[in-house]
């Protein structure tokens, strides 16, 4: 038996679980205040939901799904993306008006087969948002804001991040380019790789996202959509721009910029983090998908969104040594002298819970002295002491484990006495 968890997973141990709720907790405080509501879908889909959606000729669907038949034989995948369900979940549960919008949150793990590497897993944990039914530029710009917002609000320094938007043109636009660039392409092709040269018909903008040295070079030269755009996409991009520019939302243009989906019609964007993390640097991205609703069989609906990555804005806060908050796991102890009181001790930790008092207690019979070691252990700031004389009297002894004070109280008085030291 091969007791160890599958290659590109990890375990969220506790320390990294915690991270992992605090970033949740930010995002639902942040999300909050721009309108957005929760919607999680299940980890699985029919497998043309991310087929149709994400596209055929993609990397994520060509190589990187998990795909399984299930016991009745239908084709299911882990999702290895949030936006498609999401969409799907919103068509099939009416959640756009027609004339309204609706924006919606989720979080959870996604799952691609990918080669792992530092930032780069097979599970892997996101944090995701969408807007679906609004099509104005102002959306656009205001979704761009609340991602950098939430790296600001988790603590990754202004100065640590990049902000990269580009323009993707619509249908007006974009067939004609790709075409430019397939032809450019087709032209420079001994330059390229192999599979660049591959996916030459099928999508070739992606070679503006090849990693080799030689597509780098040779897509240097290459046409730019951002001099095809057609008026309402160049409009609709220099509207996005100046609304980023009135709240001091700082973005470099990046006419290369062509993010991996097919999905993605005019504002793409990313934000890429080098401090902590390796070539797998974008710690978060999205854009705006504006024909996502009927490639999966609904009427035309506007929409746009992003995702952040758990894993690497988690390297990219330690990088900067971000705070996380990590409360104690106990703020009071109540520590045992002998078995004779072992009643009384249970009752009093049960109490200081039931009044919303992080309490600990000892379960494994352990001397006073080690008891006291454990509340050092978990941060425990009062140590209570039950003993038979204490006991006797109907009193304990509360020991404020910082000053070393110690007082003596009534039982019945002992939460209000505790909250009180506790402030
Ligand atoms: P994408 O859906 O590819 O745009 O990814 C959105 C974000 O998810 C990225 O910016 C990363 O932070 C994160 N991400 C994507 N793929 C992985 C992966 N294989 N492992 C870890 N994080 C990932």
């Amino acid at each position: 038996m091969n007791a160890r968890a599958p290659k590109g997973t990890s375990d969220l141990l506790p320390e990294t679980a915690r991270a992992w709720e605090y970033l949740n907790r930010t995002a639902q405080g942040l999300f909050a205040r721009y309108g957005y509501e929760p919607l999680y879908t299940p980890a699985f889909e029919h497998t043309e939901v991310f087929t149709r959606g994400i596209g055929e000729a993609t990397d994520i669907v060509n190589k990187e799904m998990y795909t399984f038949q299930d016991r009745a034989g239908r084709s299911l995948t882990l999702r290895p993306e949030a936006t498609a369900s999401v969409v799907r979940s919103a068509l099939e549960h009416g959640l756009v008006p027609r004339g309204s919008s609706t924006k919606l949150y989720y979080a959870g793990p996604m799952f691609r087969y990918e080669r792992p590497q530092k930032g780069r897993m097979r599970q892997f944990w996101q944090i995701g948002l969408e807007v679906l039914g609004a099509s104005e530029p102002s959306v656009d710009a205001e979704v761009i804001m609340l991602l950098w917002r939430y790296f600001e609000a988790v603590g990754i320094p202004t100065e640590n991040m990049r902000l990269l938007l580009n323009s993707m043109g619509d249908d007006e636009c974009r067939p004609a380019y790709r075409d430019k660039v397939a032809g450019f392409i087709r032209s420079e092709a001994t330059g390229l790789c192999e599979e660049c040269n591959r996916r030459l018909d099928t999508n070739p903008l992606r070679t503006f996202d090849c990693k080799n040295p030689g597509c780098i070079s040779v897509m240097a030269a290459a046409p730019l959509l951002r001099d095809e755009l057609c008026g309402p996409c160049a409009q609709h991009y220099s509207e996005v721009r100046t609304s980023l520019e009135t709240v001091g939302i700082p973005y470099s243009e990046e006419p290369r910029l062509v993010r991996g989906l097919d999905y993605y019609t005019r504002t793409v964007f990313e934000v890429q983090a080098d401090a902590g993390l390796g070539s797998q640097n974008a710690i978060g991205g999205g854009g705006r998908y504006d024909r996502l609703t009927e490639v999966l069989g609904g009427r035309p609906t506007p929409g746009l969104g992003w995702a952040l990555g758990f894993e690497r804005t988690l390297l990219a806060m330690r990088a900067a040594g971000a705070k996380i908050p990590a409360p104690p796991l106990a703020d009071v102890y109540v520590a045992r002298v002998d078995d004779t009181v072992a009643a009384e001790v249970f009752v009093a930790t049960s109490n200081l819970r039931d009044e919303g008092i992080a309490a600990e207690m000892d379960h494994l019979r352990r001397s006073l002295k080690a008891q006291f070691k454990q509340a050092d252990r978990l941060g425990a700031r009062l140590v209570v002491v039950i003993g038979p004389e204490e006991s006797a009297l109907g009193e304990v002894t509360v020991r404020d484990m910082q000053s070393g004070e110690e007082t003596r109280v009534r039982i019945e008085a002992l939460t209000d006495a505790v909250r009180a030291r506790l402030g």
